[in-house]
């Protein structure tokens, strides 16, 4: 029997028969992939600590002919600071979901698994504002998977004038305030939301997270990132307006 060793996070489970689970597991190697783990959700099994949601491991896999079956696993990192908070949670929960909806089964990812680490870490480790940390893990994704607008400069004359910006849904990316005209929807943005935007999309993945912005700079962010998702891939993402609820 064929195995693989895959290093890989949970990004989602369901539990089937007495105690099993089939998870979702995006891995370094193979991308987006099914796992059946046998007994995982009996007390006593080896399985129980990797098998969890968020949680990253080695896996040691069998290849079926419909889905890998996990034979073992060493948790790397099991996130635990996670899972004790719920608006820590529930910003993660929303980037799992985004995750797992818009990576295809086998598509590369293993740049997307380094983006989606590094923003468990920065959530789980520190106090910097989820929403920020969210919003920057939005676009940088988008970007990974080649969906970024066009923040270079203006989308329809090259003008880089970034302090009289605009951003277009239509034309997906920076409008000049003179080209503005020619979509009467698009946003003004602040120069702070332009070059944040411009960072996010175009710095080392290094330096991702190595800057902050104000209130109002993140409400930008926020507004331009949900219209943009909710446009491409046509679904409206509500996981976190359940937090809103909480305030
Ligand atoms: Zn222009």
């Amino acid at each position: 029997m064929s195995y693989i060793k895959a290093d890989g996070i949970v990004i989602k489970e369901i539990n089937t028969g007495e105690a099993d689970k089939i998870l979702t597991i995006l891995s370094k190697n193979k991308g987006k992939i099914t796992v059946f783990a046998k007994n995982s959700r009996r007390p006593r099994s080896k399985l129980v600590a990797g098998t969890q949601n968020m949680c990253y491991s080695n896996f040691m896999l069998f290849k079926g002919r419909d889905m890998y079956t996990m034979n073992s696993c060493d948790v790397i990192e099991p996130f635990y600071d996670l899972r004790c908070d719920i608006v820590k949670l529930t910003y993660v929960a929303h980037i799992l979901e985004l995750v797992n909806d818009i990576i295809q089964e086998e598509q590369p990812a293993s740049k997307t698994l380094q983006l989606l680490l590094n923003t468990l870490y920065i959530i789980a480790k520190t106090d910097r504002s989820c929403e920020l940390l969210t919003r920057i893990f939005e676009l940088r994704f988008l970007a990974i998977l080649g969906y970024a607008p066009y923040v270079n400069g203006c989308i329809n004359c090259g003008s880089d004038d970034s302090e009289h910006m605009n951003f277009s849904f239509k034309k997906c990316g920076f409008l000049c305030n003179s080209c503005s005209l020619i979509d009467i929807n698009a946003i003004p943005l602040s120069k702070g939301a332009v070059k944040s935007i411009y960072y996010i999309i175009h710095c080392s993945i290094k330096e991702l997270f190595s800057f902050d912005v104000s209130e109002g700079v993140l409400q930008e962010l926020g507004l331009i990132t949900k219209r943009f998702i909710k446009d491409r891939f046509e679904k409206e993402y509500k996981k976190l307006d359940y937090l809103k609820s909480l305030m």
